[in-house]
Order: structure tokens, then sequence, then C-alpha cells
């Protein structure tokens, strides 16, 4: 396993800092002030290049454009996207191999999404979208003082261990990085993890929101310090009690990217503290859905290997109605929502998707996760300090009951940490029919 890993990393880091790299870095340096025609000139070059190529060698989008009578020379503004049908989480489903262009040379990477919202996709990525998403990343870590070769600590799934093992961290000297554990994250672990990182003094430290919430959390418990210049969160929607936690506990600033698997749109605080989309990393749509909502919809602009156009992400944002005081002319976001599918369906048919104010002020309670078992039995997860009693219990339960249903039943369930999905990410709703593709609970997890 040592082998692999070191192989792995090595080829990670020649990708992530060779001479290619370099120019793209350099050259989005250069188009993170695009603005105008010139942005306009930017996203359509790189669209009809998407376009051309998806037509070319593509099946699915072969397909599409014909039976919609579009020939790739007919796109020739931005609006004329909107002749293009939406591509649904569906179609791919259905027609894996159809998104595939099978004349793509070259390197190529896989991952699975993370099935939130049913069977998990498989993804496909070429060297140049490698490339560029890295220098993308570089370029808004830059922004934020980040610098070469500047150590950093990363608590993600997948890269240290599985859930069967009890290996808590591994140091990768290819990129200076301490690499923690997402599995781990019960106190006994966590107290041997900050051990590691004060002595490690890492500059920066990536992690998904709810992570680097349940150290920051940790760290308040036990009165443990720990300081970040940077903290980086990506992968889930970050709640605004998240951040004052990790800023206070961290003595740091967050800066939280949106992305997805398919890589069709990317939205990053600016040193403002506010979201903007990034314009020249893809064409991001935004479909109105009322009460002030948009759907995010986007277009590929560096994967030729499996280029999506106009891909419906299922993400919601809030557009802000004030320009950023940065300066940027990149359209500002009030907020990312998290995604439409997950949630849960009371008695009376409501859909609710938002349940990250219901555990808030109950103590004792440090994570809460909603299981729907059926359509009446609500099970919530919990992890909680040893004093979490009966009280805590009731008291969380009727918070539940006056925000999503007085009709249904609910049993709380104390757990030694919340399984995360095989990506890392916490989810803080599973739905109806979801329990058998989220991963089991490892209770013996231990140092
Ligand atoms: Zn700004």
């Amino acid at each position: 396993m040592d082998l692999a890993f070191e192989i792995k990393n090595f080829l990670k880091a020649k990708i992530r800092t060779g001479p290619r790299f370099q120019r793209a870095l350099r050259r989005f340096t250069e188009s993170a002030h695009l603005e105008g025609d010139a942005l306009r000139d930017w996203q359509l070059q790189h669209l009809q290049r998407t376009i051309a190529n998806a037509y070319q060698n593509v099946p699915f989008y072969k397909r599409l454009l014909d039976k919609e009578g579009i020939r790739p020379s007919d796109i020739r503004t931005l609006a004329d996207m909107k002749r293009i049908p939406l591509t649904e989480k569906a179609h791919i489903r259905a027609d894996p191999a159809g998104f595939i262009n099978p004349r793509s040379r070259g390197f190529k990477f896989s991952v699975q999404t993370s099935g939130s919202t049913g069977t998990p996709l498989e993804l496909k990525r070429d060297t140049p979208s490698i490339i560029a998403e890295n220098a993308f990343l570089w370029r808004y870590w830059q922004q934020h003082g980040k610098r070469p070769g500047s150590r950093r600590a990363t608590i993600r799934a997948g890269m240290v261990s599985g859930l069967d093992s009890d290996r808590l961290w591994v140091y990768n000297r290819h990129q200076n990085e301490l690499l923690l554990s997402a599995f781990h994250l019960n106190d006994a672990c966590l107290s041997k993890m900050v051990d590691k990182l004060q002595e490690f003094k890492a500059f920066d430290l990536y992690a998904n929101p709810s992570t680097a919430y349940v150290l920051a959390d940790y760290l308040a418990r036990s009165g443990r310090a720990l300081h970040f210049d940077a903290v980086f969160t990506s992968s889930e929607q970050l709640f605004d009690y998240q951040a004052e936690l990790i800023t206070t506990q961290m003595k740091t600033r967050i800066w939280d990217w949106y992305g997805q698997a398919e890589r069709v749109s990317a939205i990053a605080l600016c040193p403002h503290g506010h979201y903007h989309i990034q314009e020249d990393y893809s064409l991001t749509e935004l479909e109105p859905i009322g009460d002030g909502q948009y759907e995010v919809i986007g277009t590929s602009f560096f994967n030729h290997l499996q280029p999506f156009i106009r891909y419906h992400t299922g993400d919601r944002v809030e557009l802000q109605d004030e320009p950023c005081s940065c300066g940027s002319s990149w359209r500002p976001i009030r907020k990312i929502s998290g995604r439409a599918a997950s949630y849960i369906v009371a008695p009376d048919g409501r859909k609710i998707s938002l349940v990250s104010h219901i555990p808030r002020g109950v103590p004792y309670l440090i994570e809460a996760q909603f299981v729907q078992d059926s359509p009446d039995d609500l099970r919530i997860r919990v992890v909680c300090e040893d004093q979490f009693s009966e009280r805590e219990g009731a008291m969380l339960i009727a918070r539940a009951k006056e925000r999503i249903s007085p009709d249904m039943n609910y049993r709380i369930e104390k757990l030694p940490m919340i399984p995360r999905t095989s990506s890392g990410k916490f989810m803080p709703i599973i739905p109806l029919g979801q329990q058998a593709n989220q991963p089991q609970v490892n209770a013996e997890a231990t140092v």
C-alpha cells in the first residue's frame, strides 16, 4: 500500500507542478481579470471548442444536437446556448458510454460521485482537465496567501485508510502534506490528531465544512489550541455556525469553494468575503426558480474526455444584488444552498431540505443527521457529549416536531461518529429508500 501511495502521489505532484500546470496557472492568473467583451470572447471561444468536440466525438451530444437541428457553428453568441436542452444526471445513468469521447488520448482519470441523490455516477477526466482544475485552485489559494511548498494539512476520506484501518494520518512528502483520516472523528482520535497538527504546523487546512467543524468543536470542548493561516473548505454547503466556530477556534479565515465532480461550475469566496462565480472556469447559467433562488446549469470548458453541455447540477444559489467591494465584475452570490434532491417528506407531502437549524442550541450536541426510515418514522442520529441526556433528546425532538412535522415518530440514536460517504461527505439527510446506499458506522474505530 505504501508503494502505491508513493507512486500515486509522485505522479500527482508531477502533473500538478509541471510546466503545463505552470502555463495554465499563468493563463488563469491573467484571465482572472477578464470582464465585458473580453470575458465574453473567452467564454465563447471555450464553448465553441467544447461543443465542436462534443458533436464530433460524444455520441449523446451528436444525437441531441442532430435531433434539435443544431450545428456547432450555429452557436455564435452565449444566448444561442439556450437552444440546447439541459443534460440531466438521469441521461448519464441511462447511457454512461454515450458521454465518453472514444478518441481522447493520454491518461484518463475516474472518480465516483457520492451518490447523495441515488446511484453514484462514474465520471472521467482527461489530463488537461486535471491540470486546469489544479491551476484554478492554485490561483484561488494564492489569492488567499498560500505559496508553493508551504505545509498543508488535509482531512479527507479515502486517502489515508478505509473504515477498517486504524491509521489516523500519513505524510505525503511530494506535496509537503499531512493527510488525516475523515473516518476517525471521535474524541480519542481527534486528541491524537491535534497533537500531530500542533507539531506539524501547517500553513493551511483543507477539509469539508462539517469535518473542520467537528475539529473546531473538539478544540472548544477540550480547551486546546490550533492555528492555521487559512482554512479551505469545499464539497458541502458551509453554514454560518460552522464558519463562526472554525474561525474562532483556529484563529483563522475560512475560504469556501463550490464545485462539483462534473466540473461544470465553480464559485469561490473573494478576499472581501463574498462568493463570485468563476466566469472563466466554465459557462455558468442561472435558471430562476422563484423566491430569489436560481439553479446552477454549467457547461465544461476543459474536459474533452467527458464534456457536459448545459448540465443541470440541481444546486441552488441566491444572487447578491449589490456589487462586491473587491471590484470584481464576476457575478456575486449571496448564498449557496444544498442540493434540492435530498429531503425529508413530511406526512402532508411537504419536502424539507433545510435541517441544519434544528439541532442549534441543543446543549451537548455535536452533530445530527436525519434518517427517514419510513413515511412516518424519522431517526435522528446524534454525536454528543456524555452529558447529553433524555432532557436534551426531548428538546431536539420538540424542535424537529415543530420544524418538520408533529405527525411523525421520532427516535434518537447515539453514535460515536456519523459515517461519511465514500468521498468523505457528511449528509445532513438520508432520504427515504437511501439507507442501503449509506456507509455503515464503525463503532469500533479507535486510536
Ligand atoms: Zn468580491
